[in-house]
């Protein structure tokens, strides 16, 4: 016989009540309340330091990523990874817990170090910190060199350490660090007086597409310009399925980076994801180091282009500006259906200055652009873009808020669709708009990392993409007679 047994809420919501709230949290009034809040975030448009420093690591020639920290940062930035790629992401952590947070993780480090070293054979660990040993002042270098000393690793190994404290910065941050301790330790001692290896260096920022990287090399390819792409994951992410598993695949070849410092000229396409990087490159070559917007659209391409021409002597090859006529022509296409459209757009402020660029090249309108984490500078430099189309009138820079206020934003000033990550999805279901996929992470679509939105190719790959989306929109809901098709 059983008793059924009554549980008495501790508070009762009605459901008018939860209905009232539901149209409370879209109106005028909550938006001001929503934006006028600073102490919480709510979903932002990043993630944190040491997710960028693994992607980094990832990027290198049999190099295994280690996390100084928890276990459980650690398993968020390699499911990120995971979940984006649909790939493993191999990483190790040293699992810090209670005992190391109150004495310090150098016993945690040197385990780990030595079982990697010997379990995994990398040709390289690079170490990258969580929140917790950074806030305790966890020294890397020191526990490193005891490391070295005490014979858990060799001493010539390579162990370049970043640390990412994500208190303190997001993932383009921990991408900039790692990358710089990287490129300082595997290029000690190996830059050459007068020597030039006639190569290009190429920073591509924080980039999780695949095909991107693929389509950088495709043209310095056309071009004949020998190029070595920093933290190059196009294997690393996007290898062969053969039966064989390897932890490694792909990844810059660690010789071919410890060149560096001997090559023709270096190149970054993000500039606030590769400051300390740059800064590094000025200070240790004479050679040119430039730094140029991501080459979404036409204008940041050419700009792209040229400078690759100018660096290395060489005109634009025949084959690349064809494809630029294709890509003005597939724009030309397809422009009536972006004219005057307005988006949401969200994430870095690299990424969102070439989206801003790509969709005023198309007269449509970048209406709300959120960066979660800026400062003034940065909104001065989105805005500069704004300022030089009329299609930027009107538009807005968010900085320093997060999904949850573009939620207000989109349902109080509405916009025909967004573009960005995955974390935009429940802002565009609840404005019944849709979301095209661009950035980092996508986890609900499958092989879109595997599709450039850089260069030409990935101009005319984006505006496919979103012109499609707007033409499936009205093939639903149009009238037989705009339906193009008879039966
Ligand atoms: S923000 Fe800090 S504590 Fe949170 S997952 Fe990232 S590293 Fe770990």
């Amino acid at each position: 016989m059983s008793e059924t047994c009554a549980v008495k809420k501790v508070t009762e919501i009605t459901p008018e009540e939860v209905a009232r709230v539901k149209e409370w949290i879209n109106s005028a009034e909550y938006r001001e309340k929503n934006l006028a809040r600073t102490a919480t975030v709510i979903n932002p448009a990043h993630a944190c330091q040491p997710l960028g420093a693994q992607l980094v690591a990832h990027g290198f020639e049999g190099t295994l990523p280690f996390v100084h920290g928890s276990q459980g940062c650690a398993s968020y930035y390699r499911s990120t990874l995971n979940r984006h790629f649909r790939e493993p992401a191999p990483a190790v952590s040293d699992a810090m817990t209670e005992d190391g947070a109150v004495f310090g993780g150098q016993n945690n480090l040197h385990e780990g170090l030595e079982n990697a070293y010997n379990l995994y054979k990398p040709k390289m660990m690079a170490v990258f910190t969580s929140c917790m040993p950074e806030v305790i002042g966890d020294d890397l270098n020191a526990f490193i060199i005891n490391a070295r000393n005490a014979g858990l690793i060799p001493q010539d190994f390579p162990v370049p350490y970043a640390n990412t404290p994500s208190f303190n910065g997001t993932h383009i941050h921990g991408y900039d660090a790692m990358l710089k301790a990287i490129m300082a330790d595997l290029t000690t001692d190996k830059k050459v007086e007068g020597k030039n290896n006639g190569k290009l260096n190429l920073i591509p920022g924080f980039d999780a597409n695949t095909g991107n990287y693929r389509e950088y090399k495709r043209i310095c390819n056309e071009f004949g310009i020998p190029v070595t792409v920093l933290a190059d994951i196009s294997e690393s992410f996007d290898s062969p399925l053969d039966g064989t598993y390897r932890p490694y695949p792909g990844g810059t070849p660690l010789a071919e980076a410890a060149d560096a410092l001997n090559a023709q000229a270096t190149i970054s396409l993000q500039e606030h994801a590769s400051k300390e990087t740059i800064k590094w490159f000025s200070s240790e070559t004479e050679a040119p180091v430039e730094v140029m917007p991501s080459p979404i659209g036409i204008a940041n391409t050419d700009a792209f282009l040229m400078k690759l021409g100018e660096l290395f002597g060489k005109p634009v090859p025949a084959s690349l500006k064809d494809e630029r006529g294709r890509a003005v022509d597939a724009m030309t296409d397809a422009h009536q259906y972006l004219h005057n459209k307005k988006f949401a757009i969200y994430g870095d402020p690299d990424y969102l200055a070439g989206m801003i660029s790509f969709l005023l090249e198309m007269g449509a309108r970048p209406y709300h652009i959120l960066c979660s984490r800026g400062n003034k500078k940065v909104g001065k430099f989105l805005q500069a873009l704004l300022d030089k189309s009329p299609y930027g009138e009107g538009c807005q820079i968010w900085i320093n808020k997060d999904l949850w206020h573009l939620h207000s934003l989109v349902m109080t000033d509405p916009v025909d669709a967004m573009i960005g990550d995955t974390h935009g999805k429940f802002v565009a279901r609840d404005a019944d708009i849709p979301l095209i996929r661009v950035g980092f992470p996508i986890i609900d679509r499958v092989n879109l990392h595997r599709s450039p939105y850089i260069g030409y190719q990935g101009a005319i790959n984006l505006l496919t993409s979103i012109a499609n989306t707007f033409l499936d929109i009205v093939d639903r809901t149009c009238e037989d007679k705009h339906f193009e098709m008879m039966r």
